[in-house]
């Protein structure tokens, strides 16, 4: 939730001019939209125990507000401010889109994430749908109308794709998927899913196909969803897929059968690329919140802040934004020169700078979290605080979206090192 004072990291954004108009939109969607629908929910949204219904699902009053919002955003060109005109979008490079989500996720952890398209909405994979997927599905995701899922991880395949076993078979002209998905986000609740299965079996990064449909036409016709995951941030948003023998139209497919590994790699990208403004706006958000605590709390005779130790951290904070913002800010100067960042292929230097953003964005941002929540004392260690709450979420996202460690290996692999286990000693000497 928002405070309204401007704070000396405000001054430090500098967006460009030209990013005024949206910038203006962007605060007033969060004056009539967000805010509102924040204080009609407070009890849910600061009390995990109210956050979730009954099954641990997200509550439907939340789900219900974040819709309204993402509606909003989409009727003033907001929520797809990413993607081309051509599908409806703002047509905003990667740079321009950093200021636009720091000032989004500036606003701390309440219902302002919705404002923009995240893994839910409208993502890059809709750029390789075809016309007559535009009605049913593209138009009503750009604005914000709809929301989908992206089913690539099952239980026994997570940083290695090849290790897939969702599987889609030819049937006469139609497709018959099956298999199961793990760890989904908005399984319960998407109207669309997207769904990638191997269809030519050891043809490398050719065996991978894209799937596109409607989860309540499938729903009962071999398509389910399993049980909800209690993550440590309680999002109640993450669950088990299963398609058992679903019979798909070949109209069903996004871009080409065997395309999916390079469109799974481009919508790769941009997840990672996103890491950017998140982190600098909730960075940002904690070390404001930081700066109040410290300031305001006293501790025998003078506040919190006037311990050289306590300065210290809220200066390392401060450095930890002001590194990953940089390093962000400068590698999606160099994507979006040329550009577009949606292309294929993207050259081997870009894919290790994007990995190089992911790490350093997800890094610093928990380094930020850990010291904000330090600060904040046996507060910070409540749970229905916000410090805790992105402590927790800024936990995660080390995981998601390729791990850390998977980003490491690019960035080695793309510098020309292979890792080559030694012969010479025995594996318990290494
Ligand atoms: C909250 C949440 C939401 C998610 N949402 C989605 C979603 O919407 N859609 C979706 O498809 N997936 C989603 N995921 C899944 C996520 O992408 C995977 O969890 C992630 O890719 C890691 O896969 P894994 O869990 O199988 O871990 P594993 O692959 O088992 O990895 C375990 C550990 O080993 C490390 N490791 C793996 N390989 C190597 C290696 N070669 N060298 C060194 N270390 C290695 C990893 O970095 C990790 O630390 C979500 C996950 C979470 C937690």
């Amino acid at each position: 939730m928002h405070h309204e004072n401007e704070s000396p990291l405000d001054k430090e954004l500098r967006p460009p001019a030209h990013l005024a108009d949206i910038l203006g939109r962007v605060a007033q969607l969060y004056r009539d939209e967000v805010a509102p629908r924040e204080a009609a929910l407070a009890h849910r949204l600061s009390d995990e125990a109210q956050y979730l219904d009954r099954d641990g699902k997200l509550h439907p009053e939340i789900i219900a507000a974040r819709r309204e919002i993402m509606r909003a955003a989409g009727s003033v060109g907001v929520y797809s401010a990413h993607l081309p005109e051509r599908l409806g979008g703002g047509g905003l490079g990667r740079t321009d889109m950093i200021y636009v989500e720091e000032k989004v996720y500036g606003y701390g952890v309440g219902l302002n994430p919705a404002l923009l398209s995240w893994s839910e909405g409208a993502t890059p994979r809709l750029l390789y749908c075809h016309d007559h997927q535009r009605e049913q599905f593209v138009d009503p995701l750009v604005r914000g109308e709809k929301t989908s899922l992206h089913a690539v991880t099952e239980s026994g395949a997570g940083s290695n794709l090849f290790d897939m076993k969702t599987q889609a078979r030819r049937d006469g002209k139609d497709w018959i998927l099956t298999g199961a998905k793990a760890y989904i986000t908005n399984a319960f609740d998407a109207d669309v899913a997207q769904v990638l299965a191997i269809t030519n079996p050891g043809a490398g990064r050719r065996s991978f196909t894209y799937f596109m449909f409607d989860t309540r036409e499938y729903l009962g016709k071999g398509y389910r969803t399993g049980r909800v995951y209690q993550t440590m941030f309680g999002d109640g948003y993450t669950g088990e897929l299963f398609f058992d023998d679903i019979r798909l139209p070949e109209s069903a497919v996004i871009g080409e059968p065997g395309q999916g590994f390079d469109i799974a790699v481009m919508s790769f990208n941009y997840t990672r690329m996103r890491r950017a403004g998140m982190c600098s706006g909730w960075s940002k958000y904690l070390i404001e919140r930081s700066l109040e605590r410290v300031g305001g709390r006293q501790i025998g005779d003078r506040p919190l802040g006037a311990n050289q130790g306590i300065q210290w951290m809220v200066a390392d904070m401060y450095v930890d934004w002001l590194q990953a913002r940089s390093l962000s800010l400068e590698v999606a100067r160099s994507i979006d020169s040329p550009g577009p960042w949606y292309a294929l292929p993207r050259p081997k230097d870009e894919i290790r700078r994007i990995c190089a953003l992911k790490v350093s964005n997800d890094e610093s941002f928990y380094r930020v979290a850990d010291r904000a929540l330090q600060v904040h004392g046996g507060w910070g260690v409540m749970r229905n605080n916000p410090v805790n709450k992105l402590f927790q979420i800024a936990r995660n996202l080390r995981i998601p979206g390729g791990t850390d460690e998977v980003q490491r290996t690019t960035i080695a692999e793309t510098l020309g090192l292979r890792y080559e286990p030694s012969k010479s000693a025995p594996a318990e000497a290494k």
